[in-house]
């Protein structure tokens, strides 16, 4: 079953409607985390190999803006149902890939599918308008647009949905696509590729690139003229760098940039609903999301109580290959991942926080790493201001509602953050003030097709999903029409 799932997979750049090798012949190896082996070789794209890529969606731009919104809406609703009903090898690819437990990766086809569901609905709704302008002589007839060829770059730790959230809504409006995944994780974007062009995607709309030199392939793009749209989740180092590029040639950008989420626990909380929270807010995906509940503020007077209810239900979790039935914990992408973890309790630890649980770096193979609890953190630990991207929570204390509104907005992120109370004055009012995109009101997940993803301050630009989702796909042109 395993090596069917990957020897299935096309292992070439997607270009024009086919399969190619890199030009250069060169192939880059993929590896599962759990084990360190190698899983596949891919092509491993240069940026000769790039600019075709972009040539290719550049000549399909055109035809596919003129295909009807109907065509385009059910090409996505085709790719919806050929994902669901390939949900078993589509969930162990990404397990291989990217260390994921088997129900986390179901629950991320599911997911990421929805977003095709949800943009085939949204597809057939854009809207413009008509009206008069205030001086009485003119009419206003306002339409929308695809805003062209776009280029899509996608991080490892969602394969598929970081995929989808971006090709959605790009199909829906009308763009054409090269599309960069991260080159941990290629496997699940050339399936989802092959899907597409199963479910009817003409030639040349989506193109796939995977590669070792992102540098080297992304910036030419940038720089070519052709490109009309950046949609990049990723760091925000990285996406600063791809800013710059993109403020040359003034490419309009989504950037889905890193964050530091705040997680507050007030004293009249539920510590049911607040500890289970807690471990959705914080272990979904390994902690390697960047909504991950990287800074815990507990109220003084439940604190001990919650920090030892937590560790209990951490201590408990099962940490192991995702593909074993039973994991709750699978690997962390890589070595990098695995020590960086490690290196920040290391460092809390050293700056006076206690260890409620976890804090061993395992020996063998695999890239493991312990649910890890820490209390007593000191705001001066290198966890405050790094996105630990692991398994590893950080408590800290408050007193006062203030107190702890200032710490969750000390941070230059402000992706996600979540609040337990169970007083809704209290929880509007800290809403209001906390400095984040998106806020749980006493639950650990933010993400849903239909809600507006996205970030303030240095966690990004533009949203995603939602009913604005598409908007960052269209242009606005209006026409100026006297009427005497
Ligand atoms: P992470 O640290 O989570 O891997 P990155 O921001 O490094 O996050 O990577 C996110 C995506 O951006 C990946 O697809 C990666 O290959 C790509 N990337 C990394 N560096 C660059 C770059 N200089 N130009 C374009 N893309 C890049």
């Amino acid at each position: 079953m395993t090596t069917t799932v990957v020897r299935d997979v096309p292992k070439q750049l997607f270009i024009g409607g086919s399969w190619q090798e890199a030009e250069s012949g060169r192939t880059l190896s993929v590896d599962d985390p759990a084990t360190g082996e190698e899983l596949c070789q891919v092509a491993d794209a240069s940026p000769a190999d790039g600019r075709r890529a972009a040539e290719a969606a550049v000549a399909a731009q055109a035809a596919w803006a003129a295909t009807p919104p109907r065509v385009r809406s059910e090409i996505l609703r085709r790719a919806y149902d050929l994902i669901i009903a390939r949900t078993e090898d589509l969930a162990l690819l990404m397990t291989l890939e990217m260390g994921k437990p088997l129900a986390e990766a179901r629950a991320e086809v599911a997911y990421g599918a929805e977003f095709f569901r949800w943009f085939s609905e949204e597809a057939v709704r854009v809207d413009g308008g008509m009206m008069t302008a205030p001086d009485g002589r003119n009419r206003i007839l306002v339409t929308r647009q695809p805003v062209g060829p776009c280029l899509l770059i996608t991080p490892w730790n969602f394969p598929l949905a970081m995929g989808t959230r971006k090709i959605g809504p790009a199909v829906a409006a009308g763009c054409t696509m090269v599309l960069k995944p991260a080159p941990q994780t290629p496997l699940t974007t050339l399936a989802l590729a092959a899907i597409l062009a199963e479910a009817g995607l003409p030639d040349g709309v989506l193109n796939v690139v995977t590669t070792t030199d992102a540098a080297g392939v992304v910036e030419p793009l940038l720089r070519g003229g052709q490109i009309r749209k950046l949609s990049f989740t990723g760091s925000t180092q990285v996406g600063r760098i791809l800013l710059a590029q993109c403020a040359d040639t003034v490419i309009r950008t989504s950037m889905e940039l890193g964050g530091n989420a705040p997680l507050i626990v007030f004293d009249d909380a539920d510590l049911d609903v607040a500890v289970e929270g807690t471990m959705v807010a914080k272990m979904r995906n390994m902690g390697e999301s960047c909504c991950a509940a990287n800074r815990i503020f507990v109220h003084t007077s439940v604190a001990e109580e919650f920090a030892s209810r937590l560790a209990a239900r951490m201590a408990a979790l099962k940490v192991g290959p995702g593909t074993e039935p039973g994991t709750d914990v699978g690997p962390l992408i890589d070595t990098a991942g695995q020590s960086k973890a490690h290196d920040v309790v290391q460092d809390a630890v050293k700056h006076g926080a206690t260890l409620l649980t976890g804090g061993e770096l395992p020996a063998g193979p695999g890239c493991f790493y312990p649910p890890t609890v820490l209390t007593g953190v000191t705001t001066d630990a290198a966890i405050m201001d790094t996105e630990v991207f692991g398994p590893v929570a950080a408590i800290l204390t408050f007193e006062t509602e203030d107190e702890a509104v200032t710490a969750a907005n000390a941070t230059e992120f402000g992706l996600a953050a979540y609040l337990f109370t169970q007083n809704l004055d209290r929880a509007l009012r800290v809403a209001e003030r906390l400095e984040s995109g998106m806020i749980g009101l006493n639950t650990g997940l933010v993400s849903n097709p239909a809600a507006p993803f996205g970030g303030v301050k240095q966690s990004g630009l533009g949203r995603e999903g939602g009913r604005v989702g598409i908007g960052e796909f269209l242009e606005y042109k209006y026409l100026a029409i006297p009427t005497g």
